[in-house]
């Protein structure tokens, strides 16, 4: 889709000599040191309680709301952009349908692995109930969307409800629990737009790509205020929550990780071994330049180059399937992230407390494979759709602030995850047409 990057990968400005993410970082900890200090020292009274709302926990709004402010714009431009390319993959025929078929599958494992981690290991539990009432509070006094669970509907009405009468009523009111109505606006859009003469439409494509650079530039910017923004949201749910937090953070980035592991060493894996008939270590060796980059760069696209080239040199995947499959992954196939979004959501459910029926959980799975459409393949691409997700389901979205200090490594472990999957699906559908890989 794109090359832009945002995120917290975006370029640090000339002048400043630390990269970005290591300002990110420290703004976690000196926020979340602050954070227990204050609560050790002041916990609880009117002082402390009055600096978080009028201060602390605004600062660290402002840089929310600047990402807020695009996720409509970026998940339409997104999902239509992304159905459009898989228009084309329809076009390739075969390939095309073996890569759609392969990347489904693996990234309904990745979710449904990060979704049974969740519910078995809780890492959101446990959050004392005064403290999470703070929190709440809190975040009520600014943000009109925080809001009750919605009330349970019947199958008809959900499925009614997808439908928007009015998709710019559902825009409007997509903080409210529209949002999946407004996404399914832009699948619709995105279908009917690749059965139309390519020629015809050629000009609203042009256009939504450009909004979607704009929207990626904006995000950037806003990662800019990220250092500041995550302090002071540190601090805030620090001070009110004490130690307690930084704990259940803990437990959360190690369930993530646990997570990606699993689906890295034994989903691909087991691929490699029973469907391409590949050795997995050789696979691995072989993919370690490219899973440096990954790690290195947090971006799909950024890492694009270097795929392709081991793809074809070291492992012997034929340019054609290569050039295809792994561009069409660089921005589809993000099994790391789906498994992340599925993790992230249920942490911040159990840490609310917001009881998530079976329903509620196969929103989270479902949504969870179809963002990988809407993900940018670049640094902190998915957070916009995490916040939709979160609203989906009846999540306060400014939860996102809670995990946000630690995003920056989880998103360096899942983009090689997104990347090794891409590489993977190329594997498959290599074996899948007749031919050997490199012994
Ligand atoms: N950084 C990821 C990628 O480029 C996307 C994300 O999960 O934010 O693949």
């Amino acid at each position: 889709m794109t090359q832009a990057h945002a995120g917290s990968g975006a370029p640090t400005p000339p002048g400043r000599s630390v990269p970005l993410h290591t300002q990110i970082f420290l703004g976690m900890i000196s926020g979340a040191v602050l954070g227990v200090a204050a609560n050790l020292r002041f916990g609880g009274t009117a002082g402390l309680d009055s600096f978080i709302k009028n201060v602390s926990y605004p600062v660290g709004l402002i840089f929310l709301r600047l990402i807020f402010m695009v996720v409509i714009p970026l998940i339409l431009s997104a999902i239509i952009l992304g159905v459009a390319e898989l228009g084309d993959a329809r076009r390739l025929g075969r390939i095309g349908l073996r890569t759609l078929a392969f990347t489904l599958f693996l990234s309904s494992v990745s979710v449904f692995i990060g979704v049974t981690l969740a519910n078995v290991i809780r890492p959101g539990a446990g959050m004392p109930e005064a403290s999470r009432a703070e929190l709440l509070e809190v975040m009520k006094k600014y943000a009109g969307s925080v809001k009750q669970p919605p009330p349970p509907k019947t199958g008809l009405q959900i499925l009614l409800d997808l439908i928007p009468e009015n998709p710019v009523e559902a825009m409007v009111n997509a903080f409210r629990g529209d949002m999946l109505a407004v996404m399914v606006f832009a699948l619709v859009l995105g279908i009917a737009l690749t059965t139309v003469d390519r020629r015809a439409v050629e000009p609203l494509l042009l256009w939504l790509q450009a909004l979607y650079e704009v929207v990626l530039k904006v995000i950037a910017l806003a990662m800019r205020l990220a250092p500041v923004g995550v302090a002071a949201l540190l601090f805030s749910v620090t001070a009110l929550s004490g130690l307690r937090v930084l704990k259940l953070l803990a437990l959360y980035v190690l369930t993530v990780l646990l997570g990606l592991a699993l689906h890295q060493f034994c989903t691909y894996s087991l691929l490699l071994k029973y469907v391409v008939r590949y050795s997995p270590q050789l696979f691995f060796r072989r993919l370690r330049e490219v899973m440096l980059t990954a790690f290195s760069t947090s971006s799909s696209n950024a890492t694009l180059p270097t795929t392709l080239r081991v793809a074809e040199q070291e492992l012997g995947i034929p340019r054609s399937i290569a050039g295809f499959v792994l561009t069409l992954g660089s921005t589809l196939n993000q099994n790391g992230t789906a498994l992340y979004e599925g993790i992230t959501v249920l942490f911040l459910a159990q840490f609310f407390d917001i009881h998530l029926t079976v329903g509620g959980q196969i929103t989270v799975v479902l949504l969870s494979i179809l963002s990988g459409i809407g993900t940018a393949g670049v640094p902190g691409g998915s957070l916009p759709l995490v916040m939709a997700l979160l609203v989906t389901v009846g999540i306060p979205p400014e939860g996102i602030g809670i995990i946000f200090g630690v995003d920056r490594l989880l998103d360096m472990c899942r983009t090689v995850l997104n990347v090794t999957g891409d590489v993977t699906v190329a594997a498959c559908v290599t074996r899948s047409e007749g031919h050997i890989l490199k012994p």
